[in-house]
């Protein structure tokens, strides 16, 4: 297996479950352990931590200039430096998978896969949330909120959004709510990693876990592929290879191994084993980043997810979030946080490519928007104005770093050409459907899999880590029942 992140950590824990397969899991970042206090600490923002060797960062145009991804290059991958924010989006995302064609991953399926991965709480056990999972999940409580997450939460409630106490039942959105997030009942941030590689399952013998081991690369027999090579130059043999290096390095490793677009491949000089849309269909989350500021301490202990205001533009279908990201605690002069207004549509065709030089890492295209984002976030930026006027925000000395009128005409497309940020939920570059079959095995290749925020064809309207955790729940389910069946396997 090929990186041991988000979707990584969960899938060597439960394919080792199975006495009939061997599984190597190999990471390129350092082991959870070395970086302990940075990634239980669920407070620290992920802008923090750029520069560190546990981040890769990678450069991504967007419509309004570049900006630097950061991903997490450590056990536990983008978990152990993210946001914490968990949802699972929206069942007609689900919906919209099985009906292109993708059988056994619609709302009705994965429903069950995230209600057993979590211990909720709050909520749990119920019909709509679990108390035997690995994960975690609890929502911020009030006194942890910052001093601008509370008066956004209170201000919201004022001015009538209605309140929504448990953001992951569609039941009751649109409106304002706390985000669910992965921690212990400390309050400490738990990675994927933490959770299911635990001591006990890294004591099995059937399970290895190799950190500070960059795959360079596959290697093959004709249309099948026999194992990887490692950027050491090792090689290492398996009957089947896992791909879970995350939505830029799975379709990066594909490129490289010469299966993507043919046309694209021949103007690298790599010859094509199969002509596949790898890394041609990449979603995100993008909208503007409006800088505010107010006076006093932050507040509060809690992380970057604190409270979101879930919207719909037509009062039905979530097609936005918004909220206040940072500051960091510590901070206790004029506070600065940035409004984060995020379409939950995509267009789909962001890219990932090769870059020039065998050496160079991928060069990433952002989703243009689709064409009627100012309109949706129009909506978003009328409850801001409203928000902008009660008394909560007063209360708060609240107001935009450079001043603006967010009901102008035109005022979400200029926000938009100045400000566009990601929210890092990069996915579908190596979507189920035109590369993967519904198990995620590669089009046209043998011995060869992907699992992680790749597959996704289309993105959920929600945030993707839990998400990626389910993906690999199932793939692992898949994969364990073949094992049986065949009777075992190196992985
Ligand atoms: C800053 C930030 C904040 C975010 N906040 C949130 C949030 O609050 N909530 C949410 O739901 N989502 C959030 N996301 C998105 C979410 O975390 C990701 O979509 C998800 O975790 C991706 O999981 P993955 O398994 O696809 O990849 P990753 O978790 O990135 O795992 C990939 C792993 O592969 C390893 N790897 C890469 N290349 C190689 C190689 N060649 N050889 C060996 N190993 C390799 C990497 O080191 C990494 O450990 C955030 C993302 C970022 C970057």
């Amino acid at each position: 297996m090929v990186g041991g992140g988000t979707a990584g950590a969960v899938l060597a824990a439960r394919l080792s479950e199975t006495p009939e397969l061997f599984v190597t899991l190999l990471e390129a970042g350092p082991d959870h352990d070395a970086y302990d206090a940075l990634v239980r600490e669920p407070a620290q923002a992920p802008t923090l931590w750029q520069g560190g060797a546990q981040i890769a960062m990678t450069p991504m145009e967007t419509e309004a200039g570049m900006i630097a991804m950061q991903q997490g290059r450590l056990l536990g991958g983008c978990s152990a430096m993210n946001g914490l924010a968990t949802l699972r989006g929206q069942p007609a995302d689900y919906d919209a998978w099985e009906a292109a064609g993708l059988e056994g991953w619609g709302w009705a399926d994965v429903e069950g896969t995230f209600i057993a991965a979590e211990t909720d709480f709050d909520f749990g056990p119920s019909a709509i949330h679990g108390s035997e999972g690995p994960l975690p999940v609890r929502r911020w409580r009030r006194e942890e909120l910052s001093q601008a997450h509370r008066a956004y939460y209170e201000g919201l409630l004022e001015v009538g959004e209605p309140h929504v106490a448990d953001i992951n039942d569609p039941s009751q959105l649109p409106g304002i709510g706390v985000f669910p997030v992965t921690i212990d009942e400390n309050a400490k941030r738990v990675s994927t990693s933490l959770a299911y590689l635990t001591e006990k399952v890294r004591a099995r013998d059937n399970l290895l876990v190799r950190t500070n081991a960059e795959v360079a690369g596959l290697v093959f027999d004709g249309d099948r592929v026999t194992g990887v090579s490692l950027a050491s130059g090792e090689e290492l043999e398996a009957d089947e290879v896992v791909l879970a290096a995350g939505a830029l390095f799975s379709p990066f490793l594909l490129l490289r191994s010469g299966i993507g677009p043919a046309a694209h491949l021949a103007e690298h000089g790599v010859t094509a084993r199969v002509d596949l849309p790898v890394g041609s269909t990449m979603s995100d989350h993008l909208g503007p980043g409006i800088p505010y500021r107010h006076d006093g301490p932050r507040g509060g202990t809690a992380g970057p997810a604190q409270v979101v205001l879930v919207g719909a533009s037509n009062g039905r279908d979530v097609d936005y979030h918004a909220f206040p990201i940072g500051p960091t605690p510590g901070d206790d002069e004029a506070t600065v946080f940035m409004m984060a207004v995020f379409s939950m549509r995509s267009s789909g065709r962001g890219s990932v490519r090769l870059g020039d030089g065998f050496d160079a890492g991928p060069i990433v295209k952002a989703p243009p928007l689709p064409g009627d984002t100012p309109e949706r976030l129009g909506h978003a930026f009328e409850r801001i104005a409203a928000w902008e006027r009660s008394a909560a925000a007063r209360e708060l000395g609240c107001e935009p770093v450079e001043p603006h009128d967010l009901r102008a005409p035109g005022a979400v497309a200029r926000a938009l050409e100045r400000l566009t940020i990601s929210y890092a939920h990069m996915v579908g570059t190596c979507p189920m459907g035109p590369v993967l079959d519904a198990d995620c095995r590669v089009r046209g290749i043998h011995g060869l899999r992907v699992c992680d925020a790749s597959v996704m064809p289309t993105i959920p309207a929600g945030n993707t880590y839990l998400g990626c955790v389910m993906v690999a729940e199932r793939v692992a389910k898949k994969m364990q029942a073949e094992a049986t069946a065949a009777g075992g396997g190196r992985q």
